[in-house]
């Protein structure tokens, strides 16, 4: 039978996201600070690295690859990287999450290249409002962005949006309405303490999923479905039977711990086994001790199920104990 990843909690680990760079051409209110000091070049996995760390995480098992970031499309020769990782045998999906603003250059290359689903970020559709929480942002360059993916063929385009009370709640209503005129699926996401801001006190801009439909309830009645993409997100469908999709990522209200699959890389070369906790593995020191060989990852992968935390605890009240920005992580 083929190798699987299993936790000591007998959770089986077929999902990874790797970061494939900490920069990023915006510097969004919750992810950033406004001055940013990036990983010198020589800290980053190279694109042969991460890909032979993919193979070795395919080789174990991992059906499903989101490439992330920081901006993932701001790296040189990533349409590449796709082509090379959507070619590994048993990869079932190969997905990324992008800001959307490199998409009207990059949609036809890394369609053809082999990659299967986009998620896009978007927070706001007031041009404004769009620059004030990306900081650097263009709103007009991201709709081309989804636009063109459209256009590809993507298919289930999902959109990200981080919803901060008195920031762009009311907005969730056009969100929804914009979705719907495009056929695309939306996850609202709380705002987790990654990273130390000052831009805004996070306990005071939080919105829970459950506040963000009793909004969406009231004009647009939705229900729970089964369905699920692998990822933390809980889906709901339009009584009206209209076929966009509208997910609740809630680290923080509804823990979906139990349930977790995945494990993460950093652009450096980080193994984080959980999202809120800081356990990890240096694979960027294995890859490089080792060139070339897969055996060596491969062990330092197993060993690495039997650290990954049972949970994580989030608590926006607390001096944030999780100093990695989400850039750093891979969202
Ligand atoms: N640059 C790409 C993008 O923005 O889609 C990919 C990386 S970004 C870190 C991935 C996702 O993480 C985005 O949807 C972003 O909104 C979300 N994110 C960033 N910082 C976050 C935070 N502190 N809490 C919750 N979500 C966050
Ligand atoms: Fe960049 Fe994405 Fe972070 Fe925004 S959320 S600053 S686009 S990495």
């Amino acid at each position: 039978m083929a190798e699987q990843l299993v936790d000591k909690f007998n959770r089986v680990v077929d999902y990874v996201r790797i970061s494939v760079t900490d920069r990023c051409d915006f510097r969004c209110v919750y992810c950033m600070s406004e001055e940013m000091t990036f990983l010198p070049r020589e800290q980053i996995l190279s694109l042969e690295e991460i890909q032979l760390i993919a193979t070795a995480f395919v080789e174990l098992g991992v059906k499903k690859i989101r490439l992330t970031g920081g901006e993932p499309l701001v790296r040189n020769g990533v349409a590449q990287l796709v082509g090379n990782i959507a070619a590994l045998p048993g990869l079932k999906e190969l997905n990324m999450t992008s800001n959307g603003s490199q998409l009207p250059r990059l949609a036809s290359e890394l369609k053809a290249a082999g990659l299967n689903r986009l998620n896009i970020s978007l927070d706001s559709l007031n041009p404004q409002r769009f620059k004030e929480l990306t900081r650097t942002g263009n709103l007009e360059t991201v709709l081309a962005g989804i636009q063109a993916a459209k256009q590809q063929g993507f298919s289930h385009i999902k959109l990200n949006a981080v919803i901060l009370k008195g920031r762009n709640d009311d907005e969730i209503l056009d969100l929804i309405n914009y979705i719907r005129q495009n056929e695309l699926d939306i996850s609202f996401i709380e705002e987790m303490p990654l990273g130390q801001i000052s831009e805004h006190d996070r306990e005071q801009t939080f919105m829970s999923s459950d506040e963000i439909r009793t909004l969406i309830q009231a004009q647009f009645p939705i229900e729970k479905i089964d369905h699920t993409s692998g990822g933390p997100s809980e889906y709901w469908r339009f009584n009206d039977g209209h076929k966009s999709r509208v997910g609740f990522i809630s680290p923080h209200s509804h823990n979906f711990c139990g349930s977790c699959n995945r494990v993460r890389l950093t652009a450096e070369g980080k193994l984080l086994l959980c999202l809120g906790n800081e356990h990890s593995v240096d694979l960027r020191e294995v890859v490089r001790q080792n060139p070339g060989d897969l055996e060596p990852i491969k062990q330092a992968i197993r060993d690495a199920m039997l650290i990954k935390p049972e949970r994580h605890y989030f608590n926006l009240a607390q001096e944030v104990k999780i100093l990695r920005f989400m850039n750093t992580t891979g969202g």
